[in-house]
């Protein structure tokens, strides 16, 4: 048949269509996978952000005073160098030098 050749041309931006549709519906499963792992992450990660938080605050910023060994949170320790104490006056007695 004659015809055998022409089924070739049309064929190509036929192909090419289904091509770039292929494409699109991969590039849009390859975002939706991406951002389904994306969401599987973060929402693997609550769990053991909740498990960490109330654990933190009292390895991390609770300090106890160089002088009298009292537990307090850092933000109301007063810092002098490595150490934490209580007050301003434990701070001073516990530098005997200055
Ligand atoms: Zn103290």
């Amino acid at each position: 048949m004659a015809a055998g050749l022409a089924p070739s041309a049309p064929d190509y931006p036929a192909i090419e269509a289904l091509m770039s549709k292929i494409l699109l519906i991969a590039i849009a499963f390859a975002a939706a996978y991406w951002l389904l792992r994306n969401h599987r992450r973060r929402a693997g990660r609550r769990p053991d952000r909740d498990m960490q938080r109330p654990a933190d605050p009292q390895t991390e910023d609770m300090v106890d005073c160089a002088h009298c060994g009292v537990h307090l949170p850092r933000g109301e320790g007063i810092a002098s160098g490595s150490r934490y104490f209580c007050s301003a006056e434990h701070e001073r007695e516990f530098r005997p030098e200055h």
